[in-house]
């Protein structure tokens, strides 16, 4: 048995995990992560895929960040990560085509915040006066509301509330909502989607500026972060799959725990879960009880498909990053810029309907789609499907009530992770808040 007295064991080298353990290790305080999988990163990772495009590091999925993530962007300046070596910042640009419409296109100028954004809807291609109206009013009336709502609704019931007609909800609201929490906006909770609205488009411009990765996430933050914690003393122990935790006793002092692996067994003071809520929920199955009254580890998932498609080396989109509206595809991302070029990354969220096609008939249907961006597309010479049918939890009316804290009603015992109340959809940004929430409060009890 190992055992370290002040040691803080972490279970899980997400995003949310390792954010944990880099605040906790540059306080000084011991660290050990244990994560099951042979590398870090959970859902936010790098893969080599076997069958094809296999020279290419992709990543699990394609991930994009706002200017408003600024928990994770001062983690990465905490790491001595310089943004520019990792991130592409753009102004908000966004730019949707439909086979049943014309190109709608909406960019920000360089205006304070939210004049940026009004100043957009105002020039918002292709879309008749009156909608636009519609648009900047609902915006000015939500803000003078604060961006806060009496009781939860879903997205769609608040579109209708402040009368935004389909086009609008179709072309705009819908990619926005699949974009920031993955959930349809009959289902969605306008009270997150107001929270990414009013973080996003209340501050400063640059907080709605879209980040595009220029290197892999491994590469990007877990790598550096895993330095980070061994250069400290702490340790990261891969292939370390946590198969069940006891807590042998409980006193005024609070529990200790023994943390079992199939190899080893570690005897731990304070301890965080940052694995998903479903392995969370087994782990405490087992002996003890976590999760107050109130709120619950059970969430509804919803996939996410990326489609990787590999094309000649100099073909490029006119613009980095290009959504779509009624079509199976969502958005496409351009990897030239990543240093991989003529490849495109395709996102298909939530409505799950890539998974009634085969890998090679949702490959000829997005290639189909591209088509809409560029006249005469060559055929795509190579392809990668990942679906991750877990990629986030259904963000649905009320999920802010059922969210569990990071303080659990064990003593010692934390939580971390995307799904805790860190009132953010499942995103980058949510996982490292939630693994720094823990982290301070761990701090501040030292
Ligand atoms: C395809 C896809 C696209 C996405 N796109 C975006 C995006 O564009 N922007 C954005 O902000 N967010 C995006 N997200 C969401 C984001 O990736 C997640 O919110 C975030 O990575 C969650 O981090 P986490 O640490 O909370 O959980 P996880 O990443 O799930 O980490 C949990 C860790 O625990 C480990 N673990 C599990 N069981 C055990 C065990 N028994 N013992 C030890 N370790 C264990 C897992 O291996 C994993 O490493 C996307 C997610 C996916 C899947």
């Amino acid at each position: 048995m190992k055992s370290a007295d002040n040691t803080v064991h972490i279970i899980g080298a997400g995003w949310s995990g390792l954010a944990c353990a880099v605040a906790l290790a540059e306080a000084g305080i011991p660290v050990v992560v244990l994560e099951a999988a042979p590398q870090a990163g959970g859902r936010a990772r790098t893969v080599r895929y076997k069958k094809s495009l296999s020279s290419l590091a992709l990543d699990n999925g394609q991930h994009i960040m706002l200017g408003a993530y600024h928990n994770t962007l001062q983690l990465f300046r905490r790491l001595g990560i310089n943004e520019q070596d990792i991130l592409i910042r753009q102004t908000l640009a966004l730019t949707l085509y439909s086979t049943h419409h014309p190109v709608i296109r909406l960019k920000t100028p360089a205006l304070p915040a939210p004049l940026h954004l009004i100043y957009a809807l105002l020039n918002f291609d292709n879309i008749i006066w009156s909608d636009r109206f519609k648009v900047i009013r609902m915006l000015i009336k939500l803000r003078f509301q604060k961006f806060r709502l009496q009781s939860d609704i879903s997205v769609y019931e608040l579109l209708h509330h402040h009368l935004q007609p389909d086009t609008i909800i179709q072309a705009l609201w819908e990619p926005l909502c699949l974009a920031t929490m993955n959930t349809p906006v009959k289902q969605a909770s306008a009270q997150v989607f107001l929270r990414v609205l009013e973080q996003s488009f209340n501050h400063r411009a640059q907080d709605s500026d879209l980040l595009f990765f220029k290197t892999d996430l491994s590469s990007a933050f877990c790598e550096p972060a895993i330095a980070y914690i061994q250069q400290k003393g702490g340790q990261v122990l891969f292939s370390c799959r946590v198969r069940k935790i006891e807590a042998i006793s409980a006193s005024r002092f609070g529990s200790r725990f023994i943390i079992h692996t199939k190899s080893a067994q570690f005897e731990s003071s304070q301890l965080v879960l940052a694995t998903p809520a479903y392995i969370t929920a087994q782990l405490q199955q087992q002996n003890f009880n976590l999760i107050p009254p109130g709120s619950s580890l059970k969430f509804s998932y919803e996939p996410i498909c990326t489609i990787y498609l590999q094309y000649p080396e100099q073909l490029q989109l006119p613009q980095i990053m290009s959504g779509f509206f009624n079509s199976f595809s969502q958005w496409a991302i351009d990897h030239s810029l990543n240093q991989q070029p003529g490849l495109i990354a395709v996102v298909i969220s939530s409505s799950g309907k890539h998974l009634q096609l085969s890998d090679q008939q949702l490959a000829n249907t997005i290639h189909n789609e591209l088509k809409l961006i560029i006249n005469n597309l060559p055929h795509y010479l190579d392809y990668q499907v990942v679906i991750d049918k877990r990629a986030t939890f259904n963000c649905h009316v009320n999920i802010n009530a059922q969210r569990p804290d990071y303080i659990t009603s064990r003593r010692h015992l934390y939580l971390a992770g995307d799904y805790t109340r860190t009132g953010y959809p499942a995103t980058l940004e949510g996982a490292v808040t939630s693994g720094l929430n823990a982290a301070h409060y761990i701090i501040d009890q030292h």
